[in-house]
């Protein structure tokens, strides 16, 4: 292991003052990559202070010229779209097409950050009253920063950054200390670009980061992505300091399956949503409803042999499908979930405890479970596993199975399969969830809709990307102006209103 990862600060490579440091892994082999230096809160002030230093310049850019910056950022990326993504494979696990797609994804919303000249173009009302003219503005924020988790290290990022810098922010970025290098890339890149100095930082590292960003006076907002413990920490304690917070949590996403619903279909789709990316997804499907006894022992028909002939192996290998888990730690928990569910007595259709990898006997490689006769009091219900673990629970009616998704902790996203148009648009509109699909399993909105949970899948009133990242990322300003004429202007002491 050679490789040492520091922090970007002002516009360049810091290996840091922090005396503390943590290792970066390849999960599919288990093997040391490389060191990461952990910020210290003096090295975390000294990226905010940055980002502070350089707000005035940057804010006061025209959003033409700041786009620009960002249609050159997005040239880069297409041009080291296989580094960036080969990037995210090597320290995340997940199989390459999945990692270029979560490029991919991320790429959407510079794409939609560059439409910011159009995006800030506000509100203005004629003549709200004689010769009186209004009109609202917005403005940036401030300093944000952005914490995000180790699932997505590029797309996460990128739900944030872009529209921040964009709408005139200066931005400091904690990514995931288990896959920092990908973000590190993309702080290279921007600066390519032709971004100041300043006006994005990476301080790498753990919770001493994050506390001076919550804490710290320079700091504006926050967003923050990752489970839900932490995720209501951040948005209380940022909140306690005066800072706009938006901060999602977890998930246990539901996939309601009807009886009229075409199995294949359903199983497939199922396959792609609850395996895909080790189930390390926040969208990921995990509880499939069943309607009906009849349905669920067709669909867990359909679905057993499909889970027991995944192919797993490196994220890199063609033909593989799923990757290995991130860390030998969180393998265990999953691993440790699969033992309770069989405790709880749910029905394990297929164990995937034991499976290894031949030639890599070493990486974190967990094969797909399946989970049938699932109630809703077993802990493998209520709580997130965040592995490929697929439970189904066998509801009697439509009604019902909505009901467990209203009653569920998390409202993340959820799912229905079926042919009724009726019935899918009643879900659609009553269901307690932030994101919806309508035989679409992974209803992840594009860069222009925006992204978010409900109930204690986010905390804070607005979602990521889309209008919503627009205006996390701004403060409207309403200004009423008169001209004034010859006209007399006595005095007036009545609350002023328009004739
Ligand atoms: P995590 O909460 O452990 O970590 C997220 C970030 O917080 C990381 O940068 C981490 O360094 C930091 N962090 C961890 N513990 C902290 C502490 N005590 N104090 C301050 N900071 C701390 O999450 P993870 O394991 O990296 O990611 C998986 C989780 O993220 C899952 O729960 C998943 O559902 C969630 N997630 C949610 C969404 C969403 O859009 N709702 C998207 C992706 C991931």
């Amino acid at each position: 292991m050679s490789k040492k990862i520091g922090h970007w600060i002002n516009g360049e490579h810091r290996s840091g003052a922090g005396e503390r440091s943590g290792e970066v892994y390849n999960p599919a082999t288990s093997k040391a990559t490389a060191t990461l230096a952990y910020a210290s809160a003096d090295d975390t002030r000294e990226a905010i202070l940055a980002a502070r230093a350089a707000l005035p310049e940057w804010a006061a850019r025209t959003p033409l010229a700041r786009a620009r910056v960002l249609f050159r950022f997005k040239a880069l990326m297409e041009e080291h779209f296989e580094e960036l993504a080969g990037l995210v494979s090597s320290e995340h696990g997940k199989v390459m097409s999945d990692a270029r797609g979560e490029v991919t994804r991320g790429m959407e919303v510079v794409e939609f950050a560059c439409g910011i000249p159009h995006l800030l173009k506000g509100e203005h009302s004629e003549n709200v009253g004689t010769r009186v003219d209004s009109w609202s503005v917005q403005q940036p924020v401030g300093v944000c920063a952005g914490i995000t988790p180790f699932n997505f290290p590029a797309m996460v990022p990128m739900w944030m950054f872009p529209i921040a810098i964009a709408c005139g922010n200066t931005f400091v970025l904690k990514p995931s200390e288990k896959d920092p290098s990908c973000p590190m890339r993309v702080a290279e890149l921007l600066h390519e670009a032709g971004l100041p100095e300043g006006v994005f930082n990476v301080v790498n590292g753990d919770r001493e980061a994050v506390e001076t960003l919550l804490t710290d006076e320079h700091v504006d907002a926050i967003s923050f992505v990752g489970s839900t413990p932490i995720a209501e920490t951040i948005y209380r304690v940022g909140s306690e300091h005066g800072k706009r917070v938006q901060a999602l949590g977890g998930a246990k996403n539901h996939m309601l399956v009807m009886p009229d619903a075409d199995t294949d279909q359903a199983a497939n789709a199922l396959m792609g949503a609850g395996y895909g990316s080790a189930g390390e997804r926040c969208m990921a499907i995990s509880v499939a409803v069943a309607v009906g006894d009849e349905t669920a022992d067709r669909l867990v028909e359909a679905l057993a042999p499909k889970v027991r002939a995944l192919e797993v192996g490196p994220g890199t290998r063609e033909g593989v499908e799923m990757g290995p888990l991130v860390t030998k730690e969180h393998r265990e928990k999953v691993s440790g979930y699969v033992d309770l569910g069989v405790e709880e007595g749910a029905e394990l259709v297929v164990d995937g405890r034991d499976l290894t990898v031949e030639g890599h006997e070493e990486g974190y490689f967990f094969g797909g479970c399946l989970f049938d006769r699932v109630t809703s009091d077993m802990r493998i219900y209520q709580e997130e596993i965040f592995g490929p673990v697929l439970i189904v629970v066998r509801a009697p009616d439509f009604r019902s199975a909505v009901q467990l998704v209203d009653d569920h902790e998390f409202g993340n996203g959820t799912a229905i399969f079926t042919r009724d148009g009726g019935l899918a648009r009643e879900f659609a509109h009553h269901v307690e969830c932030g994101m919806v699909g309508i035989n679409v399993p992974i209803p992840v909105p594009m860069a222009f809709h925006s992204f978010g949970g409900w109930k204690r899948s986010l905390f804070g009133p607005l979602h990521v990307h889309g209008p919503d990242g627009v205006r996390f990322y701004t403060r409207m300003k309403t200004v009423t102006a008169r001209w004034p004429t010859d006209e007399e202007a006595p005095a007036q002491f009545a609350m002023p209103t328009m004739k």
